[in-house]
């Protein structure tokens, strides 16, 4: 790869606090500097607002192996669509474009851009109870549409990406954010991913931010399973796929900070390698 600038993949969550703004002046400092940069988003947060506005109230599930995610029917998905597609991925989209980024918003559906199987059924915990769940809209990102990226990037665009995916049957689905990130700088061959959230990093204690746990390793990432609750569970599982794919570091980090891709790039958060 001698002479080409560094891919860097970065994925900026959903969850409160973070700050949008800070985000995207270090997206357009480092895209400035020459940097070939992919934007992953979310949009937990809002979502839920908004299904809760429109009388719909998220709901989520617990797979019995420990992992949550939301609850995904015809109508989740479609107030899903709205915020990611929408609202979140345009807010991001016209900030970057202020900041002089040809920034161009695209969903995992649009030129099949993040592939992979919808789920059959999902094993669940329900009051203690397994029950399964087959009409459930969500699946894996198996194969990403890297020529379709490498278009955008070699023509100079960022591309803003989110979920929903696309199943091998074309329905849209639901998949983790993370993942798709993991998925994307495996596919890209990125040098970094930088996974920003409401948190520092992986800690010992949360929400105890003085223990933040600075370096893990990628092939004993297992052995901090047990620290991660909830969605920091997923993530991890993202950055160690990531890692043992190929991707040389992944660092959770801090989106609420100033400089956070930056910061993060520096060694800031929680480096898994
Ligand atoms: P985002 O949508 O921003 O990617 P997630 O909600 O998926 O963020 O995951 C981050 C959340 O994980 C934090 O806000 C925190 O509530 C939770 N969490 C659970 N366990 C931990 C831990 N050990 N260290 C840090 N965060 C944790």
């Amino acid at each position: 790869m001698s002479g080409q600038q560094e891919t860097i993949v970065v994925k900026v969550g959903g969850s409160e606090g973070i700050n949008y703004e800070l985000v995207c002046q270090d997206v357009a400092e480092l895209v400035r500097a020459g940097t070939r940069l992919v934007l992953v988003h979310g949009g937990s947060a809002e979502t839920n607002r908004v299904a809760e506005a429109l009388g719909y109230p998220p709901q989520f599930i617990t797979s019995t192996e420990g992992f949550q995610s939301r609850r995904t029917d015809r109508a989740t998905l479609e107030i899903f669509e709205m915020v990611y597609c929408g609202k979140m991925n345009k807010m991001l989209v016209e900030r970057l474009q202020a900041l002089g980024v040809n920034a161009i918003g695209l969903s995992g559906l649009d030129g099949r851009l993040l592939e992979g199987p919808r789920k059959k059924a999902i094993r669940a915990v329900v009051g203690g109870k397994v029950v399964l769940i087959r009409d459930d809209l969500s699946g894996r990102v198996e194969r990403v549409n890297v020529r379709l990226l490498e278009l955008l990037l070699g023509a100079g665009y960022t591309p803003v990406i989110c979920p929903p995916a696309i199943s091998y049957e074309s329905e849209a689905i639901n998949t983790d954010g993370d993942r798709a990130a993991a998925a994307i700088a495996v596919a890209l061959g990125a040098g970094a991913l930088v996974l920003l959230s409401n948190v520092p990093g992986l800690l010992r204690a949360f929400p105890d931010e003085s223990t933040l746990i600075r370096s893990i390793s990628a092939d004993a990432v297992e052995a901090y399973m047990s620290y991660a609750q909830g969605r920091m569970k997923v993530k991890l599982l993202g950055a160690a796929e990531a890692v043992r794919a190929g991707v040389p570091r992944v660092i959770l980090a801090d989106g609420r900070a100033e400089q956070p891709v930056c910061r993060a790039l520096a060694g800031e958060g929680t480096v898994i390698a």
